[in-house]
């Protein structure tokens, strides 16, 4: 980048100390942050109003000589009023507070223009508060253009002690200040095939247009400087799609009769998305170059089986699967799982976790038998743990994981990098997968296993109370189980624990004191807490009170209802993901949300749909993709100009341009490629990396 763009924007002209700490306000500190600061509005002021044509309730600019100046004092305030005329009739412009300056600003016989909404005040015309300009110089008796006269003039977000004027001054100075600077970075074809203005002419429109943007049918600058964004970021994802693609790992072509037998096996028929799923992978895994693929599917889909087959074919051509899932409780659920279904199959199956006894015993096995497969929690990647062959890595859940760990487990073995699976339980819409999984390949597994029974979904208000403990008794007293979450609120953290507690309290000593109810929160110990999650799934108790900490993968059949206090305090997702744990067994459950006082829309929607796809969607466009991604930043991180929601058309054209570009010139090594190269390099890289963090 250019020295002069990276450069204070106290180095612009007239811009003090003063001035630039009030811009860094506005988030401009430097050259190129004012190019991004773009204007919220445009005023065109290119004609000028005979005062003698002026409407009340309209918009105008106007022009004349001063023929009255009246100070007035009411007070310690100061008003101000002038009265302007021109050949064919006046008006009076008006201050209702005249700061000192402005009091011998005006002499008579002075030519002034001004702009502002007209305003009818007795039986004359007035404009209060008007945008002026004294004017020195005219031309065929008009004034000339001046920044703020006689020309389409931005109108940028104000900060106090920010004026328009002073704002477009400072714009005006940076842009031609940064103009020459400025390194194109589309290459022409480009621009000419999508028909969009170069970077300089872009800014140049943007900031001081000739015509009123958008209105005219003419924001294609505006556009360009997002499609650049997101084509930016669609190239750093493509090479990095790339780079994955390119790392050799292990054929695992040999396993195709033994995954035959295992989905054979199985206690029930594979759906169509199920088997269209694996047999990408299988195709995946056959190939030699590594895999990165993420499955999405609702809670409940069935990914386990999924996974499952991935790894039999890894097994079945002699070389070992690590499945990593976020939690303890998962890892031993998920090796159950694998124990029942793999019986037949004759392959070693390990579980690994921190708390475990006869770890060494594991250890030892996993450098032993070479077509294991290994469950367990982020322990499997820690040090001391040796693979003999690791051919595939699965991670559970993968938004549970980190960048880093998720890293960690792609050491390279004797085969080349191990093959990436990963699942995740949370829909992504297709927006965000394109902007930040655009390096991963996707599949999408939609439909439910048959048979499920709907999970109902309602709407109860705190006054329905004693009806809700009634319902709760019934459900207890046929013999089933019921969840009570009580999601609490980071700031106010150790309030609602209290709370939660207290509301445990009450229900298992007022309310269901003949009852079994039991507490967990994530301050409980992880061994704690297991062991109540444990025995609840082994019917020890009727009610367990909850945070959102049974939110992963829990999977308790005989729990039917789930009751869901403060739901407001939960995005769409996080509330999906909660009933997802009930309607996992042979009996119809529900799910109750407890509403504090009104309820909004959001969460109507829930009592309309089960599809994660349709409320993800939803939840996304209500919170935006900062909170949905639980970055709790406003809009994505990166992204100055562009939204993936509302300019979701540009955004799938720069994923397809880019992967043009990519195959014309896979590492960019042309040089009209060049500052593409080196904007990937310095705007993309770490911000995907800290997004994909959490
Ligand atoms: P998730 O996608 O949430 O990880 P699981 O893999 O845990 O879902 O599957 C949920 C339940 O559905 C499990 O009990 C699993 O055995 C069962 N299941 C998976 N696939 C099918 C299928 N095709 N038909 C019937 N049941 C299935
Ligand atoms: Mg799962």
């Amino acid at each position: 980048m250019s020295d002069v763009l990276s450069s204070p924007i106290q180095y612009a002209k007239g811009v003090g100390p003063k001035l630039a700490k009030i811009l860094s306000k506005k988030g401009i500190s430097t050259f190129e942050d004012a190019l991004y600061f773009l204007p919220r509005d445009y005023e065109d002021r290119r004609q000028l109003t005979p005062l003698v044509n002026l409407r009340a309730g309209t918009f105008a600019v106007i022009f004349g000589k001063v023929t009255h100046v009246k100070p007035q004092r009411i007070g310690r305030r100061h008003r101000l009023e002038v009265t302007l005329a021109d050949t064919t009739g006046e008006i009076h412009l008006f201050w209702f507070h005249a700061y000192a300056a402005l009091l011998d600003e005006f002499e008579l016989g002075q030519n002034v223009v001004a702009a502002g909404d007209v305003r009818q005040v007795g039986r004359g015309l007035q404009i209060a508060h008007p945008d002026f300009e004294k004017v020195t110089e005219l031309k065929n008796g008009n004034p000339v253009i001046s920044l703020n006269f006689g020309r389409v003039v931005p109108i940028y977000s104000e900060t106090e002690g920010l004026h328009q004027k002073t704002l477009r001054k400072v714009m005006r100075e940076a842009l031609v200040a940064s103009l020459p600077h400025l390194r194109e970075s589309l290459p022409s074809s480009l621009l000419q095939e999508l028909k969009l203005p170069s970077l300089r002419q872009s800014f140049t429109q943007i900031h001081f247009p000739e015509t009123v943007p958008g209105q005219e049918g003419n924001d294609q600058a505006l556009q360009r400087i997002i499609f650049e964004e997101f084509f930016i970021l669609e190239i750093g994802l493509g090479l990095r799609k790339q780079k994955h693609q390119r790392e050799r790992a292990p054929v695992l072509s040999a396993g195709s009769s033994q995954l035959d037998a295992f989905i054979e096996s199985l206690p029930f028929t594979l759906t169509p998305d199920q088997q269209q799923v694996l047999q990408v992978i299988k195709k995946d895994l056959s190939q030699g170059q590594s895999m990165c693929r993420l499955v999405q599917g609702d809670v409940g889909s069935g990914k386990t089986v999924v996974t499952l087959g991935a790894a039999v074919l890894a097994s079945g051509s002699g070389y070992q699967t690590a499945l990593m899932a976020p939690t303890e409780l998962l890892a031993q659920q998920h090796h159950r799982t694998a124990q029942a279904f793999l019986k037949v199959q004759g392959i070693p199956i390990l579980l690994l976790t921190q708390s475990q006894e006869g770890k060494q015993e594991t250890l030892r096995k996993l450098q032993e038998s070479e077509n294991a497969i290994v469950i367990g929690t982020h322990a499997l990647f820690q040090e001391g743990v040796q693979f003999k062959n690791l051919g595939l890595v699965i991670v559970d859940e993968q938004h549970r994981f980190g960048v880093e760990q998720r890293a960690q487990l792609l050491r390279k073995g004797p085969g080349g990098t191990p093959h990436l699976l990963m699942t995740t339980a949370t829909p992504i819409p297709r927006t965000l997968a394109l902007t930040l999984y655009g390096d991963l390949d996707l599949s999408i597994i939609r439909q439910k296993p048959a048979g499920r029974k709907p999970i109902r979904t309602r709407i109860i208000r705190d006054r329905q109370r004693p009806q809700l403990y009634k319902t709760i008794e019934e459900v207890v007293r046929k013999g089933q189980q019921v969840y009570i979450i009580y999601p609490l609120v980071e700031e106010s953290e150790k309030m609602d624990l209290k709370s939660a507690t207290e509301m445990y309290q009450k229900l298992s000593q007022e309310v269901f004191p003949h009852l079994k109810v039991a507490l967990v929160h994530g301050r409980l110990k992880g061994e704690v807490k297991d062991q109540i999650l444990a025995e609840f799934k082994d019917k020890k108790w009727d009610i367990l009170v909850s945070t959102t900490v049974i939110e992963v993968g829990i999977d308790v059949p005989n729990a039917t209802l789930m009751v869901i206090e403060h739901p407001e305090r939960l995005g769409l997702s996080q509330l999906h993901q909660l009933r997802g744990r009930v309607g996992r067994g042979a009996e119809s459950s529900e799910c109750l949300l407890v509403a504090d006082q009104y309820v909004t829309e959001r969460l109507r929607i829930m009592t309309k749909t089960e599809d994660g796809f349709v409320i993800a969607e939803e939840d996304l466009r209500i919170r935006g993709p900062g909170e949905f991604l639980g970055t709790r930043q406003s809009g994505l991180p990166g992204f100055r100009v562009g939204n993936i929601l509302k300019d979701a058309v540009l955004l799938e054209k720069a994923k397809e341009e880019a992967e043009k570009l990519l195959r014309k010139d896979p590492d960019l090594k042309m040089p009209e490629h060049g500052v593409i190269r080196s904007l990937v390099e310095s705007r993309w890289k770490q911000k995907i990396e800290r997004l994909r963090g959490g």
